[in-house]
Formats: structure tokens, C-alpha cells, sequence
């Protein structure tokens, strides 16, 4: 800590703005997109808000909503939906509840066990605690199940696949482990659960259990609840294992249409995105005695968790049945809506979203998300009694069905999908929140802008503002994580002086996704986290009694939440010109290209490698024969690409961003001017329309539905993001031809975006003084 002020005190010294937005003199700096008197105001205004939420409201808010289990379908998520809508409209706001129905398969079979060489039955079962009131609510709670796996009854042999993403099935392959008619046990985490039972049914298995191994999020990190905050040895996590990635998210039924009551539903056995086999999730104390009775070959090093048994992969002699069956009914989803009417520009849309719905109690996930939400919307209806007027129309939406798979934000952005692409700026999304470090994430448009707004917030533990934690954290992790002196240096460096601290790009698993990636809305998404170990992810242990004892016990890090995302909301709302900035995109562009060179060359260099490897009888020399492995397959060296048409338009973006950036700086004081408010409509229009203009309608490769060709979430890591995915997949997937397509395609829309932002920057230029 002490090492970290002295850190703190020197960078005030170098970069004086970073201290709360205020100059060395005192004066506070212009906010851009405003003339300097609107900058003012809207300062004064933020100040005001930021002093309003009140951690005791928040600590309420999600005691109330976590009281009772609350998934989709269950009575309190509709009591919930009401008790937030009567808020709203308490609080002044124009609110209403938007339904939709929706296909939501709850359990009603669920058997696994083991038939050889011994028997055991798993529990399946989540034991409530004497300590935890919450935790005995039997009647409520959805049973441990992984919602759209397919119904199913399967006997098998057992194969352990580690965490069961594809390389992992590489090393099968060289110890000469099929799953073929298998069924297969992997770790949670490393990739989105659903994509292991794609990928296990991709190689022949025929029922998939997925399990959280100890070492992950149990005992080996620290003490199991409640003594402490991780998974006991029944815990499960639930969850969606839909295939979105590859198709679409929201209902199965109604794909890339609203779930409304007319709407024209598939048959069941249509829906493409249920699994192909069937899948459970299981906790370590089920897990064990299957794992323990695999032989075959020991697991690799790194495939083994921290049981106390020998990690063998099998196949068997482990006979496992599995057996689930779902009741596949259409259950009914509460969107919680609340407008705030813009007043001088009420066809230009900031949204901001967290869900409602959990899998259980959710006081984490989603409630520690949703309770700042609240505070927020409570905050801007007081801002408003005393006669703020948003400059743009402000939405506040509480989305019901986020957990089986983004049901209710995926059939809301369908369904007025035209609207929101006429008139939705920006999307702003939360869900989870903890202790700890500002996680921002987003379209990189709003980079500069949101690491402005985290120089304004306070950090309630260090008292530096949230900007600064963050940096410094960057700075003290790129010292540690990677093992290549001189890139550490380079990260350090960059860190220190490159201004923005660098967004992550978007993949999904939050309500973002249809906004983004289906839509082409720039977005962020906020999140603190970082200090305190969680083990509760999905069980009926993830509640009020769990997050007041082992999470942000005093609800101070829910107020800076608050704090962040209602600054975000205003900022936007009241700006004169839309603070957009280009320079940072371009940038993050040009990074992209290189690391896409960079991929191709490597892999280039790889597959060279090993061949000669093979060649020279390497793998024969170095393998033990006692314990066999075959030699990796051939690779065809991939062939070179053309990066150049990329080259070309991140040149031409770059220019424009700068030029754009420059003019606005040159007109900030006139932006006020009457003469000036006759053009802003149109100037807003082209600044709305510049992350539509990353997206393609055709969407990516085999999933149309993901239309952004910047970001989407990877067919085969889920959550994880894959940036230029087009491109980058089809590398990855060694689909060459088809990625100097994509080549061309991105950069035509990076060209369409580089002629939109001259235009922008002209129409700037052209007015005013
Ligand atoms: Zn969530």
C-alpha cells in the first residue's frame, strides 16, 4: 500500500488532470463533446449525483429482492418484476413491465450413476445450512441442472477430458483415449460451460457431466462456506449450456424475432441451439468417487485438480448412467422499463441495463448489479425534481431471464430492433459486482470517454480515484504475469504514458450481447472486482447471508458502482456532441491487425517446427514406450494472407479519427452556440450511426445472427471474445480462404467507418464559429 501512494503521488505530479478531473490551477477540464458553460453545469450536476446513493438503500434493495429464490417462471421473479416497477414509478419515473414468453426447461428426471466396479448414486442435492435462513428454502429452489441440455438416457464408460475444450481432446487423441460412445467428465471453467458438451459431442461422446474441481473455486483458495466465501463439497453451479455462441442467444424458439404472443415458434426438435447430448452438472463430492474409479493413463500434469485421489483419464472401467429429463414448457419473462424523456434531443437513446433474474437467491449475481441500478434510477429522479433536464432520452432496464441464456435483453433488442437502431446511442451494461478494481469493458468509440468518467469517481478503499487504482494495478500485474522481461517493460511503459488505460473488447454471457453484437450499439460494461475469492457462482449459497459476510459487506463498492455508471449515464445523456472519440479505435484496430499477422505467422512457425520434429523422429526419441503416446498429426503450413487492404483502412481511420478529434477541440467553445444547434442533429446522427457501420447484415461466417465484425463471442470459448473474429476464427480453424475474405470485408466496413468520421469531422468544421 505504501509502495503504491508513493507511485500515486509521482503520477499527480506528471499527468496533474488525473486528480478528479481537475486542472493544476484548480479549474476543472472541459468535458468533451461540451462547450465550456454546458461543462460547468454538468459538473455540478454529476456532483450532485454522485452524493446521493447510499449504501444502507442498497444493502436493502438486494436483502428484499434475494429474500426468496427468483428464477424465470418461479412467482417471487414476478414479484420482484412488480416491486422494481412500483419503484420507478414511486420514484416519478414513466415504467412499465414488457412480457414476453419464452421456452424454459426446468428438470424433472435427473440420475447419475455409477454401475462398475462399484455402485454409487450421486446426490444432486445442495444441503441447507442452519446458518444461512435462505439456504432451506427446498420448496423454491430450481433443482442443480444445466438448462437446454437435451433430454436423455445414456450408460457409458467415463473419460475425464480436463476442462473439455478442444486441445484437450488433442491430447486424448495422442494417448490414445477416444470418447467415442463415451460419456465424458470435465472441469467448469476456462471456457463457457456450454461448450463442452458441443465439443464432447463433436468427438463421439454421448453424455457429458460437467463438475467444479476443488482447486478451481473449493478448498484448496481458501475456506468452504460458511466458514468462508468458496464451494463446499455439494455445491453446484447451475446454468444454461445453450449453444449462442454458434447461434443465436434468447429463446430457441423464436430466433432473431421477439418471443411477443404472435410470434411464429419453431418445434421443439427445430431449435438449434439445445445440446446434442445430454449434460449435468455435478459438485466435487459427487465427482470424486467417479473420478476415483477411472484407470488408463494417468492424466497429463496439468489436467489434475486437488483431490486426494490418482487423476487417471480412463476410458473406465467407471460404467456411468446418466439420465435427464426436462419439462420443456414456455414460461413468461418481466422486463422492467423506465424512460426518462430527453429534452432537447428525446430520438437520441442512453441505455443502461442489469438483469433481475437468478438461477437461486442471486444476491451477487444479479443483485449486487441490480441494487446500484436502483439507486441509480433513484438518484436521477431527485436530479430531475430539482430541475435537471437530460439532454437525451434516458432507458433504464431491469431485464428478466439473463441466466438461461439473455432471454429477456435478447427478446427486448429483437423485438425492437429497428427503433433501437434508429435511435440507441449507447448501451450500458452491468451484472455481478464486487470489491475491488474498475473493470471496464466495451466498444473501443467509448474508450476515452469511460476512462474519463473513471477519473472522477472515487475509490472507496484507497481514496485515489478509481482511474488510478486500475492503472497501477495494470501497472503491478504486467510486472508479474508474463515471463518475457522486455514486453513487461513495453506493457509498463504503455501504462504510464499512453493516457487511456486500454477497454477489453466484449465476448458475451451478459445481457451486451444482443446490443452489440446482433445490434451494433456501442456499449460498456462495468464491473469492480478483483479482491475477494468466490465459490458460490450459481448455488443456492450465492445469497444475502453469503455477499454480507464474504463479499462488499458495507455496500461501498455498490455506491461507487452507482457512482460510475450514473456519471456514464448523464454524461452521455447531456453532452452536446456525443462523446465519441476515434483515435482510440483506430489504435486498437491497428493493434488487432498486428496481432492477426502475428497469429498467422506463428502458427506458420509452429507447424514447421513440429514437422521437422516428425522428420527427425523427436517424439519417437523422447516418449517413454512403457507409456505410450502417439506423435501429433501433419500440419499443412498455412498459406500467406493479404493483410494489406487492412493495412490501408486502419491508415485511412486513423487520419479521420485525428482530424475529427481536432476539429471538435477547435469548435468547443461555439458547440453552445445557436448557430451551432441547427447541426448537431445531424452531427449526433453520424456519431450514433458509427458502430452500425462495424457491423455487416450478412453477420459472420455460418452465424448471421452476430452481424459486429470487431467482436463476438468465440464458437469455442463462449464468454471469451475473439476480436476480427471473422478473420481470426477462420485462422484459429484453419479455414484460409475463407479468412482473406473476411479480410476484405472488415476492411470495407473499417473504410465505411474511416468516410463517416471525415464527414463528421467536415460537418464540424463547417459550423459555428
Ligand atoms: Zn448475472
Amino acid at each position: 500500500m505504501r509502495r503504491f501512494s508513493a507511485i500515486a503521488l509521482i503520477l499527480t505530479m506528471m499527468f496533474p488532470s488525473l486528480s478528479f478531473g481537475a486542472d493544476q490551477d484548480g479549474s476543472q477540464a472541459v468535458l468533451a463533446g461540451y462547450s465550456p458553460r454546458a461543462s460547468q453545469s454538468e459538473r455540478e450536476w454529476e456532483a450532485k449525483f454522485r452524493a446521493v446513493p447510499d449504501p444502507a438503500n442498497l444493502r436493502e434493495y438486494m436483502r428484499r429482492l434475494s429474500a426468496r429464490p427468483h428464477h424465470v417462471g418461479s412467482p417471487y421473479d414476478k414479484d420482484n418484476a412488480e416491486w422494481i416497477l412500483a419503484h420507478f414509478k414511486e420514484w416519478g419515473l414513466d415504467a412499465h413491465i414488457e412480457r414476453f414468453d419464452v421456452l424454459f426447461p426446468a428438470p424433472k428426471v435427473r440420475v447419475l450413476e455409477m454401475l462398475a466396479p462399484t455402485k454409487f448414486t450421486a446426490k444432486l442435492e445442495e444441503p441447507g445450512l442452519a446458518v444461512d435462513p435462505t439456504s432451506n428454502q427446498k420448496s423454491e429452489q430450481l433443482p442443480t441442472y444445466n438448462a437446454y441440455s437435451i433430454d436423455g438416457d445414456v450408460t457409458a464408460p467415463l473419460v475425464f477430458v480436463n476442462y473439455g475444450l478442444p486441445e484437450d481432446y488433442e491430447k486424448l487423441d495422442r494417448l490414445g483415449v477416444s470418447v467415442k460412445g463415451a460419456i465424458v467428465i470435465a472441469k467448469y471453467l476456462r471456457s463457457w460451460r456450454g461448450v463442452k458438451p458441443k465439443v464432447a459431442a463433436e468427438h463421439g461422446a454421448i453424455g457429458c457431466i460437467i463438475y467444479s474441481e476443488p482447486e478451481d473455486d473449493g478448498y484448496t483458495r481458501d475456506n468452504v462456506f460458511p466458514m468462508g466465501p468458496m464451494r463446499p463439497a455439494d455445491g453446484v453451479q447451475r446454468g444454461s449450456v445453450m449453444d449462442f455462441a454458434s447461434n443465436s442467444p434468447g429463446d430457441p424458439l423464436t430466433p432473431g424475432v421477439g418471443a411477443t404472443p404472435d410470434a411464429k415458434r419453431l418445434a421443439l426438435k427445430d431449435a438449434k441451439s439445445i445440446t446434442k447430448i445430454p449434460v449435468l452438472p455435478i459438485s466435487y463430492g459427487d465427482a470424486q468417487p467417479l473420478l476415483a474409479a477411472l484407470a488408463g493413463p494417468m492424466a497429463p500434469d496439468e489436467w489434475r485438480g486437488s483431490l486426494p485421489i490418482p487423476y487417471h483419464v480412463g476410458p473406465g472401467p467407471a460404467q456411468v448412467h446418466l439420465k435427464v429429463a426436462f419439462n420443456w414448457d414456455i414460461k413468461p419473462v418481466y422486463d422492467v422499463i423506465a424512460k426518462i424523456p430527453g429534452s432537447v434531443a428525446p430520438d437520441e437513446w442512453i441505455i443502461r441495463g442489469n438483469h433481475h433474474d437468478a438461477w437461486v437467491n442471486g444476491a451477487e449475481d444479479p443483485l449486487s448489479g441490480q441494487s446500484s441500478l436502483l439507486e441509480e434510477a433513484r438518484a436521477l429522479s431527485l436530479l430531475l425534481k430539482q430541475g435537471w433536464k437530460p439532454r437525451r432520452t434516458i432507458i433504464y432496464c431491469a431485464w428478466d431471464g439473463e441466466e438461461p441464456m439473455l432471454l429477456g435483453s435478447t427478446e427486448f433488442a429483437e423485438t425492437h430492433a429497428d427503433e433501437l437502431r434508429e435511435h440507441a446511442a449507447v448501451y450500458i451494461n452491468t451484472d455481478g459486482n464486487n470489491r475491488g478494481v474498475l473493470n471496464m469493458g466495451g466498444s473501443h468509440s467509448l474508450e476515452q470517454f469511460i476512462n474519463g468518467v473513471a477519473r472522477d469517481i472515487e475509490d472507496p478503499e484507497t481514496k485515489m480515484t478509481v482511474w488510478q487504482r486500475a492503472q497501477l494495478t495494470k501497472i503491478a500485474q504486467a510486472k508479474s504475469e508474463d515471463d518475457r522481461p522486455q514486453s513487461r517493460k513495453e506493457a509498463r511503459k504503455e501504462l504510464r504514458q499512453r493516457g487511456d488505460l486500454r477497454i477489453e473488447a466484449l465476448g458475451s454471457g451478459t445481457d451486451y450481447t444482443a446490443f452489440l453484437d446482433h445490434l451494433g450499439i456501442a456499449t460498456l460494461n462495468l464491473e469492480y472486482e478483483g479482491e475477494d475469492e468466490q465459490g458460490i457462482y450459481h448455488s443456492i449459497y450465492d445469497d444475502f447471508y453469503w455477499y454480507t459476510h464474504f463479499s462488499d459487506t458495507d455496500f461501498v463498492y455498490g455506491q461507487a458502482l452507482a457512482q460510475t455508471i450514473g456519471t456514464s449515464v448523464m454524461r452521455l445523456a447531456d453532452a452536446e456532441v456525443l462523446p465519441f472519440d476515434f483515435v482510440d479505435l483506430a489504435d486498437t484496430v491497428e493493434m488487432y491487425t498486428k496481432n492477426l499477422e502475428k497469429l498467422l505467422t506463428d502458427k506458420q512457425e509452429e507447424f514447421r517446427e513440429r514437422n521437422q520434429e516428425l522428420d527427425e523422429g523427436m517424439f519417437k526419441a523422447t516418449f517413454d514406450p512403457r507409456r505410450p503416446t502417439d506423435a501429433p498429426a501433419r500440419e499443412e503450413i498455412p498459406p500467406h494472407l493479404n493483410f494489406a487492404p487492412m493495412q490501408n483502412a486502419v491508415d485511412s481511420l486513423t487520419r479521420s479519427a485525428k482530424h475529427y478529434q481536432q476539429a471538435l477541440a477547435q469548435k468547443e467553445a461555439s458547440l453552445g452556440d445557436d448557430a451551432f444547434a441547427g447541426k448537431l442533429g445531424a452531427l449526433n446522427r453520424e456519431l450514433i450511426e458509427s458502430e452500425r457501420r462495424l457491423t455487416n447484415a450478412d453477420g459472420l461466417p455460418r452465424r448471421p445472427w452476430y452481424k459486429h465484425l470487431l467482436y463476438a463471442p468465440g464458437v469455442y470459448t463462449g464468454y471469451g471474445v475473439k476480436t476480427v473474429p471473422g478473420v481470426r476464427e477462420g485462422i484459429e480453424q484453419k479455414r484460409y480462404a475463407e479468412a482473406d475474405q473476411e479480410i476484405v470485408r472488415v476492411s470495407k466496413a473499417l473504410e465505411d467507418e474511416a468516410a463517416l468520421i471525415e464527414s463528421a469531422a467536415r460537418e464540424l468544421e463547417g459550423a459555428g464559429r
